[in-house]
Order: C-alpha cells, then sequence, then structure tokens
C-alpha cells in the first residue's frame, strides 16, 4: 500500500467499533459469515479481520503465515457488507480485505494453493486458472457458425469453457434461437480469481487484450455468464483504470430484456418446483436481485419456491474469494448448507446463474446425495422451445 492508501485504510478502520452486527443476522438468528461460522474465533469475522489490518498498518502486528489464512479464510460473499450498519464504510469491507491480501503477496505470504492460480493464468499455453491449454474459440466460432465481428460478443469466462462447457453451448444455442448477433473472441482470463486472492499484478495488462479483442471484433455489447467475470468486467476492470464503451450484461439481463421487449417467446412448459441460488458476485456485489426470478416466473408451469435466506440474506455457496482451491472441502461443506436449506423448499431443481456456483453446489449434491438437479437457468431455457418474435 501507498503512504496515502495506508492512511485511508487507517481512517477507516479505527471506526469499526468491533459491534459484530457482521457476523450474524438476527432476522434469521444465526450466524451470516461462512468464516466465523467455520471458525468461531472473532479475528476470522470482518470486524476482526479489520483490527488485525489495523495492527498491520499501525506496525503493532508483523505478517505471518497464519495471519495470512486468516485474511484468505473468507469467500468474500459480502454478507458482512449487508449487515454492518456503519453505512460510511460497509461497502468498503471486502474491498479492505482484498487490499490486504494484495498487501500479503507484497510481503511474499500469499498461501501456495492460491499461489497457482496466478501462475496457470500468467502461463502463456493457459491464460486460465484451471491450467488447461488456451481456447481460442475458433472451433466453437466454426462449429457454431458465427462471423468474425457482430454487435455482441459472448465472453464465455474460464469455468464456462473449462468446467462447465454444457452452460457455455447452452449460452450458445440460446443466443442463436434468439437471432443475436454475436461472436467469440480468443479471451484470456478476466482476472476475478487473482484479484480475490489479491494477485494484481497482471490484471491491466489481462484487461487491455480482453477490451482490445472486444472492440476488435466490432461488439458494442458484451454478455457474461459468469457472476464473477460479471462484476470484473463492469466494476473491477474500470477501478483498474480501463476505458471502452460496450455494456456489459449478464447473460440473464438480456434474457429478461429479450422477453420483455417481446423479442422471444417461451412456448413450452417447465413443470418442476425450482429454487433459486443468488451467487453472492452478482447479488450482493452487484445487486442484480430481481431479473433472475423474473425469468423464472415467466416460464410456463414453473412452481417457484424461494429458500429461507435469499436476495441480501442469501448463504454464499462458498466457492468465492479463493476458497474452492484455498479450502476445497470448507467450500462444499458451505455448499451442503445451502443444500439443506433448499431441501426445506421442496423444489427438486436448485437454480443459479453462475457457473462457479453450479460447480460447487454440484460438487455438494454430490458429496451429501442431496438428489438435486443442478442447473444454471441458461440450461433449463435450453430445454425448452424459445421462439423468436419478427
Ligand atoms: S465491520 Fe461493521 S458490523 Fe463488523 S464489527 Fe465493525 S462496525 Fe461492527
Ligand atoms: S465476506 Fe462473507 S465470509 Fe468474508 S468476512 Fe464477510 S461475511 Fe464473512
Amino acid at each position: 500500500m501507498s503512504n496515502e492508501a495506508e492512511q485511508d485504510w487507517k481512517d477507516i478502520i479505527h471506526r469499526c467499533f468491533r459491534c459484530g452486527y457482521c457476523k450474524f443476522t438476527y432476522d434469521y438468528n444465526d450466524f451470516n459469515c461462512p468464516s466465523y461460522k467455520k471458525y468461531r474465533f472473532e479475528t476470522y469475522s470482518t470486524g476482526g479481520r479489520l483490527w488485525l489490518i489495523y495492527g498491520i498498518i499501525n506496525g503493532d502486528l508483523q505478517w505471518s503465515e497464519n495471519l495470512a489464512n486468516v485474511l484468505y479464510a473468507c469467500p468474500t460473499c459480502g454478507n458482512c457488507m449487508e449487515n454492518c450498519r456503519f453505512d460510511k464504510f460497509n461497502f468498503l469491507l471486502v474491498d479492505m480485505i482484498e487490499a490486504a491480501r494484495a498487501e500479503a503477496v507484497k510481503k511474499g505470504f500469499c498461501p501456495e494453493k492460491q499461489k497457482a492460480l496466478l501462475a496457470r493464468t500468467k502461463n502463456p499455453d493457459m491464460y486460465n486458472p484451471y491450467g488447461e491449454p488456451n481456447s481460442d474459440n475458433e472451433d466453437l466460432k466454426k462449429e457454431y457458425n458465427l462471423p468474425d465481428k457482430a454487435e455482441w460478443v459472448y465472453y464465455i469466462g474460464c469455468t464456462s469453457n473449462y468446467r462447465q462447457k454444457n452452460l457455455r453451448d447452452a449460452t450458445i444455442r440460446f443466443l442463436k434461437k434468439a437471432n443475436i448477433d454475436f461472436t467469440l473472441i480468443d479471451e484470456h482470463c478476466c482476472c476475478s480469481p487473482i484479484m480475490r486472492t489479491g494477485q494484481i499484478s497482471p490484471v491491466q495488462d489481462f484487461m487491455n487484450y480482453n477490451i482490445a479483442q472486444i472492440i476488435n471484433a466490432g461488439a458494442s455489447k458484451v454478455i457474461t455468464s459468469c457472476a464473477g467475470c460479471y462484476r470484473t468486467l463492469k466494476k473491477d476492470w474500470l477501478k483498474f483504470g480501463a476505458e471502452y464503451d460496450f455494456e456489459v450484461y449478464h447473460t440473464i439481463e438480456l434474457v429478461n430484456k429479450l422477453l420483455d421487449e417481446e423479442k422471444i417467446k417461451i412456448k413450452s412448459e417447465y413443470n418442476k418446483t425450482i429454487t433459486y441460488h443468488d451467487p453472492c458476485h452478482l447479488g450482493r456485489h452487484m445487486g442484480v436481485y430481481d431479473i433472475p426470478r423474473d425469468v423464472i416466473k415467466r416460464i410456463p408451469g414453473v412452481n417457484f419456491v424461494e429458500m429461507e435466506r435469499n436476495r441480501e440474506n442469501a448463504w454464499c455457496c462458498g466457492a468465492g474469494g479463493g476458497v474452492k482451491i484455498g479450502y476445497p472441502e470448507w467450500a462444499v461443506e458451505i455448499s451442503g448448507e445451502r443444500l439443506e436449506e433448499a431441501k426445506e423448499t421442496g423444489a427438486t431443481i436448485l437454480s443459479s446463474v453462475c457457473p462457479f456456483c453450479r460447480t460447487n453446489l454440484s460438487d455438494a449434491n454430490d458429496k451429501y446425495n442431496m438428489g438435486f438437479e443442478v442447473l444454471d437457468l441458461i440450461e433449463i431455457l435450453d430445454q425448452l422451445e424459445i421462439e423468436a418474435m419478427e
């Protein structure tokens, strides 16, 4: 941190009076912070983490592996931001944790497992955190007969392109059915995983590369499948100085827009009971709550049921903020609690709109034998007859 930035953090952090609201929701009489619920030690709540960060800035505490591990044991779900009553800084809480992680990286205390995200992303044969050979998406463009230039770019994102291909293909089929003029680019990681874990050194280069690819494709609009990509393109890139004039949509926003404008019609029924999990990086981080619900309610035949904790209070899936790679068993444990809650609704379908949530919820569904169909909403739409209107 620069001296100036340090002073800003000092000015903010001392205002936390460690009241503890950030870890408990009285409406549900339960802990809302997955980290505190797991470790049950004040240090693992946001109030405790801020106290640690303040100690580091003041020089009262020195960096250590243990201290860094406390900072990294948080899926950056943002539930603390909703519950902290101090509105002069509650919106900055996750930013402060991420800034402290960036400082941990600088001092050489990034945990080993999270370091792999950066190494793979920077590898010129990969450019993704999964360590897969980079796909330039040319084969997909040929397979689906997509042009080189178009009004829209579908920015697939690493999780959909390398781990949730069904979600990617369902999205492409939907865009084709809806007559959207779109193409794909040779995308590199949006940098969400490395930003969330404080490994920010290559972000600007990756961001500039991706922006140039989108501009070269002649696009004025970009669609993302992933809540993490959505937040990164729409919010984080701007913080890193991006200048672009294309619009960024999550796929579900485009679906809703097409339904509103009566450009598509859902012609078949889906006679199932569905509940919906709010991805943290779409909900709490970006305020998108109604749109996915509006789409679900417009699918003929659906019985939509809410989980007890929903929207701003939704329990995290547990995968974000580097927790899936750093603490894989705990990540699935957090999703397990979400599945228990989903079970109480009587739903057979657990839906979401994020490939990363889908991955972690599916892992827990398998581990705990919960018997759900875990699906992205675009995969449900893919099963239905969609008619594009003239
Ligand atoms: S972060 Fe907010 S809610 Fe948490 S202890 Fe500090 S002031 Fe209280
Ligand atoms: S972001 Fe989530 S897990 Fe992290 S401290 Fe806040 S509530 Fe707890």
